[in-house]
């Protein structure tokens, strides 16, 4: 990766050690040339930090990430949860923002070009979605109902040899909560993914290419 956008993801705001936000870039690396021209979507972009990891391997390879959050946070981002961090509140809605420092933290790493900010619920988001993608990270809302949705919505949209990557995947629940860890048990019993990588709670998974496209089963919890 780029040692000057390594800084740069290093110090953005966010929840990603460097060496998770690394093999982030290098699945991005991995997918665009799996699956050449085809763009990359997060769930879940916050401040921007997962957003240059992925941004950086989109501009290498003249592809696009969609960056989705609604940047009002999700519940554990909220006011007296774990993950709250007051001064993202914009005082006169009374409501999380995080979109100005997303803004701020890609335009000056110079990828806006490549990284394309997608102010929307991610759900409302996926009923209108139609194109497949060389890599689909999720990172969104943890708890188990956004997890599962996202896992079922999005993991369609991963193209054959592409990627899904997901993250605060804590197969020991003392290390953290459960929905991340079961999205990612769901793609491998799928049959539709194997992983490829893991590195600290990001799992790597590539979709296998039968030709067809496949439907998840439905949720087991
Ligand atoms: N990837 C980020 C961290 C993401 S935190 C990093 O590298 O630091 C989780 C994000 O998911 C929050 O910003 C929250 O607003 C977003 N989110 C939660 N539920 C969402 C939904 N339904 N649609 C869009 N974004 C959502
Ligand atoms: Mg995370």
């Amino acid at each position: 990766m780029d040692s000057h956008l390594r800084t740069l993801a290093e110090a953005a705001r966010g929840f990603m050690p460097p060496d998770e936000g690394l093999a982030l870039n290098e699945a991005g690396e991995a997918a665009a040339s799996r699956v050449p021209g085809a763009p990359f979507l997060e769930i879940g972009s916050y401040c921007g930090k997962s957003a240059i990891y992925l941004g950086a391997a989109a501009q290498a390879h003249d592809v696009v990430l969609f960056a989705v959050d609604h940047h009002r946070g999700s519940e554990e981002n909220q006011p007296g949860w774990e993950w709250h961090e007051p001064d993202l509140v914009d005082p006169e809605v009374g409501r999380m923002d995080t979109l100005p420092r997303f803004r701020r933290a890609l335009h000056d790493a110079g990828l806006e070009p490549n990284v394309i900010a997608t102010v929307a619920d991610a759900p409302t988001l996926g009923r209108f979605w139609t194109t497949p993608l060389a890599l689909l990270f999720i990172d969104g809302g943890h708890g188990a109902e956004p997890a599962h949705r996202d896992y079922e919505q999005w993991s369609t949209f991963v193209a054959p040899n592409g990627i899904l990557a997901i993250h605060d995947v804590f197969p020991d629940p003392a290390d953290g909560g459960r929905p991340p860890f079961e999205i990612y048990e769901r793609a491998l019993d799928s049959g539709n993914f194997v992983e490829i990588g893991a590195t600290g709670s990001l799992r790597v998974l590539e979709r296998l290419d039968n030709g067809v496209a496949h439907t998840p089963e439905p949720r087991r919890f």
